[in-house]
């Protein structure tokens, strides 16, 4: 079995500019590049190295060789981008850095289409509060975006986020495949008591806990975003 890693694209030039005005920011250009994503995509790809960037974790071993859809399978379901999206995050796969507060949560999947083929290069963007509900406002704290890899698959190395008033536990993500309009949603646990509590949460949206835990204890929750391309 060959070792595969999600691998940052030089350019992002691919991506739709459709986007833009959905998410109410103005698109630029850095290094020559046409930037067509969100402007969060922008700032991370002219950085020379990102700490974090690339996962410490093989995918081979946490994912099947080819995602598992069903022939009836919807597209992932769109929620509410919430009040505490920020742009120009960096580009990283992990979000453990020094100082955050929570218990590891490695979350893994596929972005697939309707017909299950994977997507590459589809640009992910990840933020969530820490384990004490807690979301970083001034800087890039337990934010981040990555590219899916050749297999379309993303890994994000990160901490289970904590309550805060009036939500149960969550990940907030936008997905945008080469050239389409970007899907914004909410990842969720399963089995947490809050989300009977939570307006918004969908159980189509819960990770799916693995039984067994990462070597440094980290839960694993994996999820397949399918997206309707057509
Ligand atoms: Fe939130």
């Amino acid at each position: 079995m060959t070792s595969t890693k999600p691998s940052p694209s030089p350019s992002l030039n691919h991506l739709s500019r459709r986007a833009l005005p959905k998410l109410g920011i103005a698109g630029g250009i850095v290094s020559g590049v046409a930037l067509g994503g969100w402007a969060g995509a922008s700032r991370g790809l002219a950085q020379e190295s990102t700490p974090g960037a690339t996962p410490d974790v093989d995918l081979d071993l946490l994912l099947p060789a080819t995602p598992a859809i069903e022939d009836d399978d919807e597209p992932t379901l769109e929620q509410t981008e919430g009040p505490y999206f920020t742009t120009n995050t960096p580009e990283r796969t992990n979000l453990r850095e020094e100082g955050v507060v929570g218990t590891n949560l490695t979350v893994a999947g596929f972005v697939v289409g309707l017909d299950g083929a994977p997507i590459p290069s589809t640009l992910i963007e990840f933020w969530q509060a820490d384990g004490d509900g807690v979301y970083d406002n001034e800087g890039y704290r337990l934010r981040g975006h990555q590219l899916t890899d050749d297999e379309g698959r993303f890994i994000l190395e990160t901490v289970t986020p904590g309550l805060y008033p009036g939500r149960t536990r969550h990940i907030h993500v936008m997905v945008q495949a080469p050239g389409r309009d970007v899907l914004t949603t909410q990842l969720y646990l399963p089995d947490e008591p809050s989300n009977d509590e939570d307006n918004i949460f969908d159980e189509s949206l819960r990770l799916e806990i693995q039984p067994e835990k990462l070597e440094d204890g980290s839960e694993v929750g994996l999820f397949t975003f399918v997206l309707d391309l057509s």
